[in-house]
């Protein structure tokens, strides 16, 4: 099977969709991917809405119409106590208070409230870092508690969303659970203690939450309740007592909801509305009571799918073309969207960003690398056309003159009585120039039965020396021609294995274009040499040379350089390509050093059958 891209082209290729691929995931991590993994997220978030369930939790609200009941925000101590006193008959499992009670106020009401406190039992109050000073409990609330928890969201810079509630706040040489934590704990019964590991956090035997130490305080995904958490407000529950039900052996989270008293507020993901913060703290509790629990995809996962997604994109521009491919990348990246949903289905966070943007970023890549690779072998193709065609006309035009001869010759034969002399010269002067047409064909038959690699090379022992003093003999007359002295070293005794002929075609065709790519009264200089296991075949001229360009390509088919061509020259661009092809038969290579101007060398470097030529050849045999 022919190969669609060479090599070369596959691993540069391959090289740039790994950069993708690097780059893809490298720029998920940073933060201007999280944005548009949030938005992803919402959406599949809001896609697919869990199943209502029955609620665990409910939040007593301290809200505008409360406060103006009861004395406003001055009077929050007493509005907390009240909202203690009037949940005690509804027999609630755990009390979690969102709002922080730091300084010294009234006595008395610190008094009532301590007592409500500790006539309710389960009651975990909250403490907040603020300009790094923990804003604790007072002592006296804190002894009648049974836990303190923080009350930090996420801190979320990028959209102020709170998806997601860090478990631990850690800060001054002290830490604390997040409220909701403790309050979950309390209402499994007190005893249940918090036990952490790396990768998670576990209350009592059957809860353990996957939030791995992060450095951000073990961010845990909350999954909203769709039906929001049963909400009453204090005045609410003073106009109408049957409310109590609502809170009948739930856990209960007493907030400010009103504007005018609530520190924090964050926004939903759901509804994308403001909400406060007791509100994130009950739907993160129902997350652990219902143990829906999300966990954020590991950086393999992530590295892994992006690369499958690289590598189909790469195959497919690699397999199709055109439209077909477009198609193919259009399908892949539309499928990279599905990628977090089906991770989501799994409860698995999947960067959106990584996969949209490997898949983006590869097929980019892939498309107007295949463009690149198209329009070069398309220009090659051009060009081996072109040198094909000016090669073919040249054999056309070589031909003409030998055809005229032979078609001249033969028409006299038969139309005059010629003497017998005249008739002897005439058909070998017809057999030498059909002789001559016929290496002309077979030299172009040879290039590509050799390129094709159907033509068949003897593999014999033969003296090395012998055929390179041959082809400087054979050379020699045009040498003279052009006033250029052959100087022939002396070549060392070894035997070479392989096909004597063709290895003459080689010798000869280096010594034929260092006499004719150099001007009058120059030197050609011919050199062997055994150097380790090889021998090495030197031509050295003083002619027209080649730079670094032209020596790259000398060995390509028809491919003649400028100054070849201006130099007069004939020649058709082929003769080194066969050269090199039968060098490379022979297990060898060959090397040129060339300066433009001042003359070339042209190096034969093959292996050794033998040194000395004590050993008869062996006899033919064909491979
Ligand atoms: P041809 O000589 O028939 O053109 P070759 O395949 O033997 O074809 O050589 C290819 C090209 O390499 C030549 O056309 C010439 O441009 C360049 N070349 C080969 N040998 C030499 C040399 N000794 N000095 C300068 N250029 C050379």
């Amino acid at each position: 099977m022919k190969r669609r891209w060479p090599a070369k082209y596959r691993w540069t290729y391959a090289g740039l969709l790994a950069a993708c691929l690097i780059l893809a995931v490298l720029a998920s991590w940073t933060p201007f991917a999280a944005p548009i993994d949030y938005y992803a997220y919402d959406l599949i978030y809001r896609t697919f809405p869990p199943q209502n369930w029955e609620p665990s939790s409910a939040i007593l609200a301290i809200d505008e119409a409360t406060f103006t009941a009861s004395g406003g925000v001055r009077n929050l101590r007493g509005i907390v106590a009240d909202s203690i006193d009037a949940l005690a008959p509804a027999q609630t499992k755990a009390i979690g208070i969102d709002v922080l009670l730091p300084d010294d106020a009234d006595p008395a009401l610190d008094k009532r409230l301590a007592a409500s406190i500790e006539h309710a039992g389960n009651v975990a109050l909250s403490a907040q870092l603020t300009n790094n000073i923990w804003e604790e409990p007072l002592p006296l609330f804190a002894a009648k508690a049974k836990a303190v928890g923080h009350v930090h969201p996420e801190e979320n810079h990028i959209d102020g969303v709170g998806r997601r509630i860090p478990l631990e706040f850690s800060a001054a040489r002290q830490r604390h659970w997040a409220l909701m934590l403790e309050a979950y704990r309390l209402a499994q019964g007190s005893a249940a203690p918090i036990i952490e590991s790396m990768e998670d956090v576990r209350i009592g035997s059957d809860t353990v939450i996957p939030a791995p130490r992060d450095g951000q305080g073990r961010l845990m995904w909350i999954r909203h309740r769709p039906g929001g958490i049963p909400t009453v407000s204090l005045a609410e529950l003073r106009k109408d007592p049957a409310k109590l039900e609502v809170f009948r052996n739930k856990t209960v989270f007493i907030g400010v909801t009103a504007l005018a008293g609530r520190r924090d507020q964050v926004l939903s993901p759901v509804t994308g509305d403001y909400v406060s913060g007791v509100v994130i703290h009950a739907q993160a509790f129902e997350t652990v009571v219902q143990k829906r629990f999300l966990t954020g995809a590991s950086n393999l996962t992530v590295i892994a799918v992006c690369l499958l997604g690289v590598a189909l994109m790469g195959v497919a521009f690699l397999m199709l073309r055109g439209s077909l491919a477009l198609t193919a990348a259009g399908v892949l990246i539309l499928g990279s969207h599905f990628v977090p949903v089906l991770f989501f289905r799994q409860d698995i966070v999947f960067p959106f960003s990584a996969v949209f943007g490997s898949a983006l970023l590869a097929a980019a890549t892939s498309a107007c690398y295949q463009y690149f690779v198209i329009r070069k072998r398309m220009q090659t193709t051009e060009d081996e056309k072109e040198r094909y065609q000016k090669a073919i006309q040249w054999v056309a035009h070589e031909m003409r003159s030998p055809l005229t001869a032979i078609q001249g010759s033969s028409e006299m034969m038969g139309r005059y009585a010629l003497s017998e002399e005249r008739r002897k010269q005439m058909a070998s002067m017809i057999n030498a120039e059909s002789k001559r047409m016929a290496r002309m064909i077979q030299t172009f038959l040879d290039v590509e039965r050799l390129s094709e690699g159907q033509m068949e090379m003897k593999r014999e022992r033969f003296s090395a020396p012998d055929v390179v003093c041959l082809c400087v003999e054979r050379v020699m007359p045009l040498a003279e021609r052009k006033n250029i002295t052959l100087h022939p070293g002396e070549f060392p005794a070894c035997e070479l294995l392989g096909d004597r002929e063709l290895m003459e075609y080689a010798v000869y065709n280096l010594l034929t274009n260092a006499v004719k790519y150099s001007p009058a009264e120059t030197h050609v200089f011919v050199t062997a040499e055994v150097r380790g296991a090889n021998l090495r075949i030197a031509v050295a001229d003083q002619g027209i040379g080649m730079d670094k360009n032209e020596v790259k390509n000398i060995f390509r088919k028809f491919y003649r350089t400028e100054k070849a061509q201006k130099s007069g020259e004939a020649g058709t661009g082929i003769g080194l390509s066969i050269v090199e092809q039968i060098v490379t038969h022979h297990g060898g290579k060959i090397e040129v050093v060339s300066t433009p101007g001042k003359g070339s060398v042209f190096t034969i470097v093959t292996p050794v059958a033998a040194v000395g030529s004590a050993k008869p050849p062996i006899a033919a045999q064909r491979v």
